[in-house]
């Protein structure tokens, strides 16, 4: 459908009783809600929709089926491939529906499908709990958690979607459902991993843990030593109580506090960790990786939760140039240490990074079809990324991110975390990523969306 077109039609289809705000193409406001996180994107839809209620979200899933538009959902806005945006098509932006409810007795947080985790985390701390997530604040609840969610708690309390309860959705046909382990359980089982593929999210209900003040911080190394240090991380972390997480990096030191002067702009590797848990165990417990090296920056100490989780935000603001590859990572022989260490030395610029985030502890103690998530046994969720603030170095950090990757690979478990996919690597990849669970979230489609409505995502075609 033509860009004028959707606008037109949704002045009469759509205005009526539409709580939210409608952002047409030449709107004053049409730039600055049409932009994503990734730079790299730049995508032109007919209409945005920013949805203030449910009621709202139902209204324009039914305009835009009734239209025939692309559809797209945007929850934070931080998918690198830019899912959250199309072209021409409609967005469905639920950024104004972003309410929390903490319920401190029954340890449950209610959360709305705009939401970003930063804000969340703020509400839980006050009661000393915590939801699994990621390691930027900024980043949107939907969109991760409906992939799965890797983060500084994953050991102890599992993926994002391991604290799901339940979730309420807009489906295909605009009618509303809660799905959970009692109500429409199988739609249940394929939210959890399988993306935005099956409706429109509006509310999340999560388990909140109890984690308040965490061990954590950075420790470097230097890249002489990242062999080694890769192969003791990998013997470190299989014998490593659940409430030590640390994922291994390849970085570039800021040039910012705290930073030691002597370190900024220097390549480095690393770990940062997080730990849960009584303080002086944990302190215990990082002593044979403060021993080892010794590191160079050694930047670990006791933290609010919400400071860990928001320690990038400020390097990794939005507007930036990203491109990611990603695997799943089952082992690390020597020649895979090897590659990282030739590759995690090129790394083409200071923002640019590999992160290797660990997938054990309470993660394994699910079964693989337990959920949508297929790759619950690998060790590692590994992510390569080119960022860089210049557009003109667009190509140079895709190519580094495409050798790292083909490098790795061979070594890798086949598929990657749905989240670190970008928007254009076919459906071998996103096969390869849902592997035994791949037939199950089709017919589940079929169920829920049998037009393939919501096809802006890693796509699970009906
Ligand atoms: C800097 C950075 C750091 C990251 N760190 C982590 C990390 O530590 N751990 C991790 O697991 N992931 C991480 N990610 C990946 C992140 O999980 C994905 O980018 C995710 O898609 C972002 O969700 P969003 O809601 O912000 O994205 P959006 O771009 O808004 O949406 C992404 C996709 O999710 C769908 N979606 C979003 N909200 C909803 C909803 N309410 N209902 C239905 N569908 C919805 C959209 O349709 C789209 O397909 C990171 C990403 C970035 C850019």
């Amino acid at each position: 459908m033509a860009t004028t077109s959707l606008d037109q039609a949704a002045r009469s289809g759509l205005a009526s009783g539409f709580g939210g705000e409608l952002i047409p193409p030449g709107d004053p406001g049409y730039d600055d809600a049409r932009s994503v996180y990734n730079a790299m994107i730049d995508r032109r839809p007919g209409l945005i929709a920013r949805c203030a209620s449910t009621d709202d979200v139902a209204a324009a899933v039914e305009f835009g089926r009734r239209e025939g538009a692309l559809l797209s959902i945007r929850g934070g806005g931080h998918n690198a491939g830019g899912l959250g945006v199309c072209d021409d098509g409609l967005v469905i932006d639920l950024s104004p529906m972003r309410g929390i409810e903490v319920d401190p007795d029954a340890r449950t947080v209610r959360v709305q499908g705009g939401a970003t985790w930063g804000e969340v985390d703020r509400a839980t701390h006050e009661h000393g709990l915590a939801v699994p997530s990621g390691i930027i604040s900024t980043t949107g609840v939907g969109g991760l958690t409906l992939g799965g969610g890797i983060g500084h708690l994953s050991r102890k309390y599992g993926l994002g979607i391991d604290n799901l309860l339940a979730a309420d959705l807009v489906l295909a046909d605009g009618s509303t459902v809660t799905a959970s382990e009692d109500s429409n359980s199988d739609l249940f089982w394929a939210i959890r991993g399988g993306g935005g593929n099956f409706g429109v999210v509006t509310s999340f209900l999560f388990r909140g843990n109890p984690v308040h003040t965490v061990l954590a911080g950075p420790m470097f190394w230097s890249l002489e030593q990242s062999e080694e240090a890769l192969r003791f991380y990998d013997e470190f972390m299989a014998g490593a109580p659940e409430d030590v997480n640390g994922f291994f990096a390849f970085l570039t030191v800021p040039p910012a506090d705290p930073f030691p002067a002597e370190l900024q702009m220097r390549k480095v590797c690393g770990v940062v960790w997080c730990c849960t848990g009584d303080l002086e165990e944990a302190e215990e417990a990082l002593r044979p990786a403060r021993e080892f090296g010794p590191p160079l920056m050694d930047g670990v100490q006791p933290v609010p939760f919400p400071a860990i989780q928001s320690a990038f935000d400020a390097l990794y603001p939005p507007g930036l140039q990203w491109y990611w590859k990603a695997d799943f990572v089952d082992e690390l022989p020597d020649a895979a240490v090897a590659a990282h260490a030739e590759h995690g030395a090129r790394l083409p610029s200071m923002h640019s990074t590999m992160h290797m985030y660990p997938i054990d502890g309470a993660v394994h103690r699910k079964r693989e079809d337990e959920t949508a998530f297929a790759y619950r046994n690998s060790r590692w969720a590994e992510v390569i990324v080119g960022v860089d603030p210049e557009p003109g170095n667009a190509a140079a950090i895709t190519d580094w991110a495409k050798r790292y990757w083909d490098a790795l690979h061979p070594h890798s478990a086949g598929g990657a975390y749905v989240n670190f996919l970008m928007h254009d690597e076919g459906r071998a990849r996103v096969e390869a990523t849902y592997r035994g669970n791949y037939d199950r979230l089709v017919e589940v489609k079929r169920r829920y969306d049998p037009d393939n409505l919501f096809r802006v995502n890693q796509n699970i075609a009906p």
